[in-house]
């Protein structure tokens, strides 16, 4: 058996958060040894987002009309985020490629003397004796444990529906997963594809599959897509928008199991409702659920994530939890939230170093207030949302799906106050400006002078 590793500080889970916190304990000052970051995938923290992306684009997707804006998207994205619109490869997107930082190669985490130790899956903590093992028996030995294990896809087979097993139905978490998915996109080229789910990964992937010429049914069981955020207005420009670019959908049922050829591939998605539809690829987004089975029974637990301060402490000492995992108190809301988004995880992550190293000495920070910022690129449309999606709601701009340059918008509005703001097509300004008003929450007099007003009453702010 390999000898127990014995570290100050260890990152479990290499994803988004691991890089930035590393990058936060590079900062902060680091001694060579000090940290290690275990993580079961084979290759360094990189930019999950770019997975829906950039990276399961087959070939370059550069076929937009030149215009200002467009000249300006492609020199920000050329900037920071090519891997988001062209083909995306590693190391493209190592973190902090997508909040404009330098990219972290594996020869980074040796020049700062942090061990990457990959391809390894914790298997079992314990806690009281700080302790981790590895599914080949490794032990490591920790003084402080930053928990950062991510969300793992919720699957058909979760909930017993047939046949879900075959060949040819994806999910999507993980660099492998993505390369499983573009080999059969290569192999079905012209094929046909069913997304089930109408969430994020529905509507990134649905986009992306067109792109890539195959031709896309979307079935997801609620009367609109992203209906935890999206209104019925939002919702309606999107759906327009996808119909035009040929993707079929299919709302109000769901997968209730699947054919098979004789090779074990799908190759027919029974619906609930009775129809069927052919399918060579079929792409399942359902939702995800935090990783946390290593912890269950030794840490405080709230809303299905370990329950955290507002510097990512646990309930157990010297245990912080980050990224998607930790249910933290979200200040501006007065409410313990989990965010199963890269801002956050990227921040959480900076918060907890931060944090642990002024506790080093005897110092504090401030308490993490964190205004929720989500965001979405599919096809040539790009949305922003910060704040809070509850209240009554106000729609404005242009949302006509044949547009040619749509640019619309929502604000939430709760007891008198503007608590959200959503912005299709919106400029970096105007981004700017709408997170700016989610922050201030200032006072809106009328609904209907908020609607004549419309993004203007943001950019004023
Ligand atoms: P992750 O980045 O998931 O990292 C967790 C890591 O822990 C993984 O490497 C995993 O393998 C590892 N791990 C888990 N268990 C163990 C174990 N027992 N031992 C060792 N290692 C372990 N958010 C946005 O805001 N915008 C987007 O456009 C966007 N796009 C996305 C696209 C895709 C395809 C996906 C899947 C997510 C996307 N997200 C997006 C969400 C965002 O990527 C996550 O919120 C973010 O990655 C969470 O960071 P994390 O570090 O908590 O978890
Ligand atoms: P989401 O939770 O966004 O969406 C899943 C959707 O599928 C929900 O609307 C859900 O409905 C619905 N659903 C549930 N069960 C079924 C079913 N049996 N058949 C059809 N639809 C069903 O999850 P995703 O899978 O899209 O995303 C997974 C994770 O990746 C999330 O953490 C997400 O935040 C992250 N992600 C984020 C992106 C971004 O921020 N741009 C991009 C891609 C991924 P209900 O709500 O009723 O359960």
């Amino acid at each position: 058996m390999a000898e127990e590793k014995s570290f100050k500080y260890v990152i479990v889970g290499g994803g988004v958060a691991a890089g930035y916190a590393a990058r936060e304990f590079s900062k902060q000052g680091l001694k060579p040894g000090e940290l290690a970051i275990i993580s079961r995938e084979q290759v360094p923290p990189y930019e999950r987002p770019a997975l829906s992306k950039g990276y399961i684009n087959l070939e370059s997707n550069n076929k937009r009309s030149i215009g200002f804006s467009f000249v300006l998207a492609r020199f920000l994205t050329i900037l920071f985020f090519s891997w988001y619109t062209d083909k995306a490869t590693l190391p493209g997107f190592y973190v902090c490629a997508g909040s404009g930082g330098e990219k972290q190669f594996p020869q980074w985490y040796k020049e700062n003397g942090i061990e990457l130790i990959l391809d390894t899956e914790i298997v079992k903590a314990d806690l009281a004796a700080k302790t981790l093992v590895s599914g080949t028996g490794q032990v490591f030995k920790y003084q402080t444990l930053l928990a950062a294990t991510g969300s793992s896809v919720t699957r058909l087979s979760d909930f017993g529906v047939q046949g879900a097993d075959a060949k040819n139905i994806f999910y999507l978490r993980e660099l492998d997963d993505a390369d499983e998915l573009v080999t059969a996109m290569d192999v079905k080229k012209n094929g046909k594809a069913v997304v089930v789910g109408g969430g994020y990964i529905g509507l990134e992937l649905s986009s992306a599959l067109k792109v890539n010429n195959l031709e896309v049914t979307m079935v997801y069981p609620e009367p609109w897509c992203m209906p935890r955020l999206f209104t019925a207005g939002i919702a309606s420009f999107y759906e327009g928008y996808y119909a035009n670019k040929g993707i079929n959908i299919v709302k109000g049922t769901v997968a209730a199991g699947f054919s098979t050829n004789s090779n074990g591939e799908v190759a027919e998605v029974k619906l609930k409702d009775g129809r069927t539809l052919k399918a060579d690829i079929v792409i399942v987004g359902v939702g995800a659920r935090p990783i946390i089975s290593l912890f269950k029974g030794q840490v405080e637990e709230e809303k299905g994530g370990l329950k955290t301060d507002a510097f990512f402490k646990t309930s157990v000492p010297d245990v912080y939890a980050i990224g998607d995992i930790a249910t933290f108190p979200m200040k501006l809301y007065n409410e313990m939230r989990r965010v199963e988004h890269v801002d956050h995880a990227r921040k959480s992550a900076e918060q907890a170093v931060k944090a642990i190293k002024a506790a080093e000495e005897g110092k504090s920070i401030p308490e993490y207030d964190y205004l929720p910022y989500f965001y979405s690129r599919a096809f040539d449309l790009s949305w922003q949302f910060y704040g809070d999606n509850v209240g009554e709601t106000v729609m404005f701009g242009d949302n006509d799906p044949k547009s040619p340059k749509p640019k619309f918008g929502s604000y939430w509005i709760k007891e008198g106050k503007l608590i959200g703001a959503f912005l299709e097509g919106g400029t970096p300004e105007e981004n700017k400006a709408i997170a700016k008003v989610a922050r201030t929450q200032p006072s809106v007099e009328s609904l209907n002078v908020l609607s004549k007003e419309g993004l203007s009453f943001a950019t004023k702010i």
